[in-house]
């Protein structure tokens, strides 16, 4: 699924191939793509301008004015840009034409949506109602984490909860407490305070690197261009289980944790 930097290099990239143009062409491929069906999506959307786009948590949002697309990708979904129009299918389920002949697809949503919002119920929308604060915003401190890392819950099942923390998935989590030293099962309660500090400059750092580099491409994750990201290459733990660690040399250990395949090093991550 794409996170937070993936999420972030869509956004702008839809930003700037269609952003200023207007829609001439929408569908869906079949009514569950979208909140409001095959026939309402494109008379939502057809004439109306493409103002801006956002991300809320691992949500893309797109601003036409009187229209807010909710477009949430799910496993293996992206935004790829298509030579011409096509009739959307069971992969590129939702297709949007702008003018000037920039056709977008948002691919496999069958998983994920493509909702409509009017602006001013965006906030009430299932997913972004409940999301916690953005890691780049003020309100994402060490003071905030030593608030929610009261709980007795394991670290790596908090930093993937969205309602703590919008945008982290199972590959930064990782790399997060690795950076961090900390151990993925340990209590959230037990981190003192310079392993909180540590928890939130990794968050910052890894992903705005991760920015930088377009994000990381396993099987599916592409750009806009159908490039691929290259932050793969600076993953210090994630699918390296077995291998020496980047560190210390300590093989990585591959575990379950909070449901989810979780890599760390015994050493620099003691428990
Ligand atoms: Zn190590």
């Amino acid at each position: 699924m794409p996170e937070l930097p993936e999420v972030t290099v869509i956004s702008e990239d839809v930003r700037a191939l269609a952003a200023g143009k207007k829609v001439v062409r929408a569908e869906i491929f079949r009514d569950d793509v979208s909140n409001v069906g095959v026939e309402e999506f494109p008379r939502r959307l057809v004439g109306r301008t493409l103002r801006g786009t956002g991300r809320r948590g691992k949500i893309t949002t797109l601003d036409f004015g009187d229209v807010v697309g909710v477009v949430h990708l799910v496993i293996s979904g992206r935004v790829l840009r298509l030579p011409e129009w096509r009739k959307p299918d069971k992969i590129h389920t939702a297709v949007v034409e702008f003018e000037g002949g920039v056709v977008l697809a948002f691919t496999k949503l069958w998983l994920g949506y493509f909702d409509l919002y009017e602006p001013e119920r965006v906030e009430e929308h299932p997913l972004i109602s409940r999301l916690g604060p953005d890691p780049f915003s003020e309100d994402f401190s060490p003071e905030y984490l030593r608030d929610v890392f009261r709980r007795k819950a394991a670290i790596k099942g908090l930093l993937l909860d969205q309602s703590v923390v919008a945008g982290l998935g199972n590959i930064y989590v990782d790399e997060v407490l690795f950076a961090a030293g900390v151990h993925p099962t340990r209590k959230a309660n037990t981190l003192n305070s310079v392993e909180i500090k540590a928890v939130y400059s990794a968050t910052r750092d890894i992903l705005g690197r991760a920015i930088e580099a377009r994000g990381t491409t396993f099987d599916s994750y592409h750009d806009a261009f159908g490039e691929s990201g290259k932050f793969q290459h600076q993953l210090k733990v994630f699918t390296h289980a077995g291998e020496p660690c980047p560190a210390c040399g300590t093989e990585i250990k591959k575990l379950r944790v909070a449901g989810r395949g979780t890599h760390v090093c015994p050493a620099c991550q003691p428990l």
